[in-house]
């Protein structure tokens, strides 16, 4: 590879990371080595690795690496809410808008007032089948206090343990 022709070095560079399969293997063994020749090539010859010829290919080695290597595989935790879900069949007509909302619904709540035994019914499903995909609670009645009621909600991504941007 001659680094004089840095012109030369885009295309192949292009080549490179644009291969038919570009997956962790390729990343690991390719382009990581590739990445490091660059890096002592041009230390060798005191150049930038900010450098317009390379430095866009480093950061495409570098994002591909971080993607493919260092990220864990597609998050299997990611998943988990709806794969948990997979198991409640119950579906009766108060089983059925509950898991619904649960899998489908981008609202942060579901509320019911299905009457106290509809409830500990449900309530029993989400403990079997929802324990990681939701958070609910009884909503008592006004008179009595007993739970009449049911409200859900999708739990505030508890598996997403990534740092947040604060804003
Ligand atoms: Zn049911």
């Amino acid at each position: 590879m001659s680094f004089d022709l840095p012109e030369a070095c885009s295309f192949l560079f292009h080549t490179l990371l644009n291969p038919s399969v570009l997956d962790k293997a390729y990343v690991k063994n390719q382009l990581a080595t590739l990445l490091r020749s660059i890096c002592s090539s041009l230390a060798a010859r005191k150049l930038s690795v900010s450098s317009s010829h390379f430095a866009p290919t480093l950061r495409a080695i570098m994002r591909q690496w971080a993607e493919k290597v260092m990220s864990p595989p597609p998050t299997h935790e990611a998943f988990r809410p709806l794969t948990v879900l997979a198991g409640w069949r119950c579906a009766c007509k108060h089983c059925t808008p509950v898991r619904d909302f649960l899998m489908h619904s981008s609202e942060e709540t579901w509320t019911g007032r299905i009457g106290r035994q509809n409830v500990n019914h449900v309530v029993a499903q989400l403990g079997n089948h929802a324990q990681s995909a939701a958070v609910w609670q009884g909503l008592p009645s006004r008179k009595n206090g007993e739970a009449l009621g049911l409200e859900v909600s999708n739990p505030d991504e508890p598996h997403d343990t990534r740092p947040r941007l604060k804003t």
